[in-house]
């Protein structure tokens, strides 16, 4: 059976009217599932068994996230709480910064003077 060549057809075709198949987006999918095998297998050393999922950004490139175990909501930081041993995200293991804490007790400390 004869293969048939582009020539073949007596008649050009616009580079619009063909699938674009950009080395750029195959490098893309394949460093997004770089980082994801390795977050992964760090995840795994350290013993933390925590899901990751993605967004897609502006420019159609894909953006990791942790996914609380706790609240299944992406999140850029997890936290291990020191009591309880639960690893989730500042919401759900109910923590506060220290400079809010202190807030009231710096206040206290001024009124004193
Ligand atoms: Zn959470």
């Amino acid at each position: 059976m004869k293969t048939l060549n582009p020539n073949d057809l007596g008649k050009k075709y616009l580079v619009e009217e063909c699938q674009k198949i950009r080395i750029e987006d195959f490098l893309e999918i394949c460093r997004n599932k770089m980082k994801e095998l390795i977050i992964n297998s760090e995840l795994e050393t350290l013993g933390i068994k925590i899901e990751l999922t993605t967004s897609k950004t502006y420019y159609n490139g894909i953006r990791l996230w942790f996914k609380c175990p706790l609240c299944d909501r992406r999140i850029g930081i997890l936290y291990k709480h020191p009591l309880i041993n639960k690893i989730g995200c500042r919401g759900c293991l109910n923590l506060e910064y220290r400079k809010i804490r202190y807030k009231g007790m710096i206040e206290n400390n001024l009124l004193d003077n």
